[in-house]
């Protein structure tokens, strides 16, 4: 495996589950699980990146049982969400699917549409049927169904601030298939969400390990070790083919076959002596900087809205923060006595602001933004934490499916032993990058022939 984040863990797990004489190498010059790190703020276990898992996309929710630690698996605090705007925090309308509009009433009450803004939402029940294209944006899709309102205060908040990205720029296909297939399914792209969402499934929307997602990472690699995989704590540079096939790393050891579960730009570099055209696609994925800062606030002193457990800011509000978590709401097991955590993000696609700013000027500038979205003055955080997550998340704009499609077959075809896995690629959430692993699993598995001693891996 080239990349210990949890795609290349999760191919690691699926090679040894499925083959018993696979002989797995897992390279990485960082720790493992990449964006996954938990570490200690204020004598508890607290994220840094990823906080929780979806249980809708069932991968996580089924590794977690694979590895026996389903019982120590924790849901958020029941709570709401808002969204910071026309100068105010307001609750998010009850009945939306990735910001869009499962009813009307709420969305029209909620204040952050114009009379005119619901008005034109309620259209979507009237229009003809949207003729959708082979991909469009985000954007075009919700702007043609609902008006330009409900795709720039409700969707691109939401789908917009999970992939860090720009709503007019993210391919629709890539990002939202369901909102797509409802399209295409239905005239009305309201009544077809309203006939999904009664469909969907009960409990907790999202899971997390009660000591955080690290645990996943170490108990998937304690596992891994039991079955023989082994750690390298290095990078691997440019692969290259060898003369009784299989795949060489660095020049030396020979493998044969590779899962590339590095970043797409640095999956790009390792594969340009041997599918420049792969490499060229590769490079083609932008990537967006985020910031993420943790603050400890004594007890009392945000006041944190009842049953809420953090807000969204829309790009045009032009503010530097785009998300806000009340964190010892939302995870009751993050709180200590007399502390109130909350976690700020940063960034996004054609904002890299908060990365070029200095931690006390990103603590400074969140927290005052904060008390303004709260309305009250806050005393200074008693300590805080900044993360930087430059060049973090891979931005899936229009025509993204094709893309990765024609790396794969460039890939096949150039240098056959070679299987990409990750974020970049089809699914950038951890139950995605936990399906990208096990899928290039499978494909080397497929490709080795029966028997063979296999050195698979590896990277
Ligand atoms: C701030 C933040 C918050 C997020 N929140 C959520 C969330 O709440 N829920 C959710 O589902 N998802 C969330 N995500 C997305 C999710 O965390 C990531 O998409 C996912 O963890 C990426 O996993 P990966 O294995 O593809 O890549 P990574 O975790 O990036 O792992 C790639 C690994 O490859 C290694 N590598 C690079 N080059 C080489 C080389 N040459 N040789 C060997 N190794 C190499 C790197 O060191 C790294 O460890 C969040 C992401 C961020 C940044």
């Amino acid at each position: 495996m080239v990349g210990s984040g949890i795609a290349g863990l999760a191919a690691a797990w699926e090679l040894t589950s499925r083959s018993s004489d696979a002989s797995v190498t897992v390279f990485d010059p960082g720790p493992p699980g990449g964006k996954i790190r938990t570490t200690q703020f204020e004598g508890r276990a607290v994220d840094e990146g990823p906080d929780a898992f979806l249980t809708r996309v069932p991968e996580a929710v089924q590794l977690c049982a694979e590895l026996g630690i389903t019982g120590e698996l924790v849901g958020p605090a029941a709570g709401s969400s808002m969204v910071w705007w026309g100068g105010r925090l307001r609750p998010l309308p009850d009945g939306l699917v990735l910001g869009v509009p499962g009813r009307l009433s709420a969305i029209a009450r909620s204040g952050i549409l114009s009379p005119f803004g619901a008005l034109r939402a309620g259209l979507d029940l009237l229009l003809p049927r949207t003729e959708i294209p082979d991909d469009l944006s985000v954007y075009d899709l919700v702007a043609a169904r609902f008006g330009k309102e409900v795709a720039t205060r409700l969707v691109d908040p939401l789908v917009g601030g999970i992939h860090a990205g720009r709503t007019d720029e993210l391919s629709a296909s890539a990002t939202v298939p369901q909102l797509v297939s409802a399209a295409r399914r239905s005239r009305s792209l309201l009544l077809a969400l309203r006939t999904m969402g009664s469909a969907g499934p009960t409990g907790p929307v999202f899971l997390t390990p009660r000591l955080g997602l690290g645990r996943m990472v170490e108990v998937l690699v304690s596992k891994l070790k039991e079955r023989g995989a082994t750690f390298a704590d290095r990078a691997v540079g440019p692969l290259a083919p060898t003369a009784g096939g299989g795949i060489s790393v660095d020049g030396g050891e020979r493998y044969d076959g590779v899962v590339l579960a590095a970043p797409a730009p640095a999956a790009a570099g390792l594969v340009d002596a041997v599918s420049p055209s792969a490499a060229t696609g590769l490079r083609e994925i932008d990537h967006a900087s985020v910031v993420v800062v943790t603050m400890s606030f004594p007890a009392g002193s945000v006041p944190v809205p009842e049953g809420v457990n953090g807000f969204l800011v829309p790009r045009t509000a032009g503010r530097l923060m785009t998300a806000c978590s009340f964190a010892s709401a939302k995870w009751p097991h993050w709180g200590t006595a007399g502390r109130t955590l909350v976690r700020l993000s940063a960034g996004r696609s054609g904002d890299e602001r908060a990365i070029g700013l200095g931690d006390d000027t990103l603590v400074e500038r969140l927290s005052e933004e904060l008390g303004i979205a709260l309305s009250q003055r806050l005393p200074a955080p008693d300590s805080a934490r900044v993360t930087r997550w430059a060049g973090s998340f891979p931005q899936y704009s229009v025509g993204h499916s094709r893309r990765v499609a024609s790396i794969d077959a460039a890939l096949a075809s150039d240098q056959p032993g070679i299987a990409l896995a990750g974020a970049a690629y089809r699914g950038a959430g951890i139950p995605a990058c936990i399906g990208s692993g096990r899928r290039a699993a499978g494909i080397l598995l497929a490709m080795t022939s029966p028997g063979r001693d296999r050195g698979l891996g590896v990277g």
